[in-house]
């Protein structure tokens, strides 16, 4: 079946939702390398074996809202919170372009007070003219209004990530308290298309009370919305959330179980959305130390090295045992050029690196 099910993919044939629950569900090894490998074929046909590189500027920790999966949730007294002035924010992104990376995001906790978003239209403003326009620039500062986001692009970003965290209302609710609102994130995403960017979303695997036909909606979800980007990643507990407390911390097995889980995703995904860019999260890195290149080898095409300052890092620590908390800018360039260089891909350096979906969709 498996074989069968592939054989359709190398055709181009649209797999129906039965048969991405099927791939979805894989367990055996060999089949698992089976549907890497091909999902790495659509890969290289549509989009190519380039990896792109964000640099990720994590610029403030303060969040309006409470997310109960989330170690910067608003409630979390145990953090100490900043927000990094608009010089710091410029020099990082400075940073990435001397080094090549084609663009940055910038990203933080949700603010939506007038200071905060002229703060963010300032240093837009600022990057695009130290670099003459050259370096790229996607946000990723939570739901803001419509007006905000277009501010935002006139200001110079061009992307914005948005992940909607699961598709399944229901879910949605039982992850977040009463006042944080499905179908107003959900409106965001179609604001964000509205206003010009392109426009990334993705979901969190591995939720207690996730089921495949949930992860099966939220792949089909990203195609109906003909979004850009993918930034999607396993969630993994932090001891100082309610959902962290509420479940002991992962052994290795359950470990092993969240990479795998975030491995088919990016997969099937792949499979099925083609020429969009799928980013290879982080936290596949906090399950397994290569894991994110073994996202690049099952689809995934871009990579968000931490470029933000060691000082600030051990103050964003989403979830237990974020990577590369201790390690600068220069370190984690090194390291990683290196890894990806490893398994036979170029990296994308001093490219945008633009989806090659929004380029067909806005031609
Ligand atoms: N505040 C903005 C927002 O929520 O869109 C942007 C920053 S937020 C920290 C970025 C992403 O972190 C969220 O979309 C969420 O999926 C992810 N995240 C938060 N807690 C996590 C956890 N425990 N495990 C994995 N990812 C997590
Ligand atoms: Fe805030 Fe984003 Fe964390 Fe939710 S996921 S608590 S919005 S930083």
């Amino acid at each position: 079946m498996t074989d069968h099910i592939l054989k359709k993919v190398d055709r181009d044939e649209a797999l129906t939702p039965d048969k991405i629950r099927y791939l979805l569900e894989l367990s055996d090894e060999k089949e698992l390398q089976a549907l890497y490998d091909c999902a790495y074929r659509v890969k290289a046909k549509y989009v190519g074996k380039v990896a792109y590189f964000r640099g990720i500027i994590e610029c403030s920790n303060i969040c309006i809202k409470d997310c109960y999966y989330c170690g910067i949730r608003k409630s979390n007294r145990n953090v100490k919170r900043f927000q990094m002035d608009e010089e710091e924010m410029v020099r990082e992104a400075i940073w990435a372009f001397e080094n090549e990376y084609g663009s940055v995001v910038i990203q933080s906790g949700e603010r939506q007070d007038a200071a905060y978003i002229e703060l963010i239209e300032r240093v837009l403003r600022q990057i695009k003219a130290a670099t003459d326009g050259k370096l790229g620039v996607t946000l990723s500062l939570g739901e803001q209004t419509e007006e905000t986001y277009r501010r935002g692009r006139e200001a110079g970003a061009h992307r914005y990530l948005l992940r909607i965290e699961t598709t399944n209302p229901e879910l949605y609710k039982k992850l977040h308290p009463a006042d944080h609102d499905f179908e107003a994130r959900k409106n965001c995403l179609a604001l964000l298309k509205k206003t010009g960017y392109q426009v990334g979303t993705g979901v969190l695997m591995g939720l207690p009370g996730q089921t495949t036909d949930d992860l099966v909606n939220d792949i089909l979800f990203m195609k109906d919305l003909d979004i850009d980007m993918v930034g999607m990643g396993p969630y993994i507990p932090h001891r100082d959330t309610p959902m962290g407390q509420a479940i002991p911390p992962y052994t290795d097995e359950q470990k092993q179980a969240a990479l795998t889980l975030g491995l088919k995703m990016i997969a099937v995904t792949r499979i099925v959305l083609k020429d969009v860019n799928i980013a290879a999260a982080t936290a596949l890195q906090a399950l397994e130390h290569s894991g994110r290149e073994m996202g690049l080898k099952c689809g995934a095409n871009v990579i968000m090295p931490n470029v933000t300052e060691t000082e600030f890092r051990p103050n964003y620590v989403l979830y237990d045992n974020k990577p590369c908390l201790d390690e600068n800018s220069s370190m984690c360039r090194g390291c990683l050029t290196r890894r990806i260089q490893s398994i036979g891909e170029t990296i994308g350096f001093n490219q945008w690196g633009d989806s090659k979906h929004y380029e067909k969709r806005t031609t």
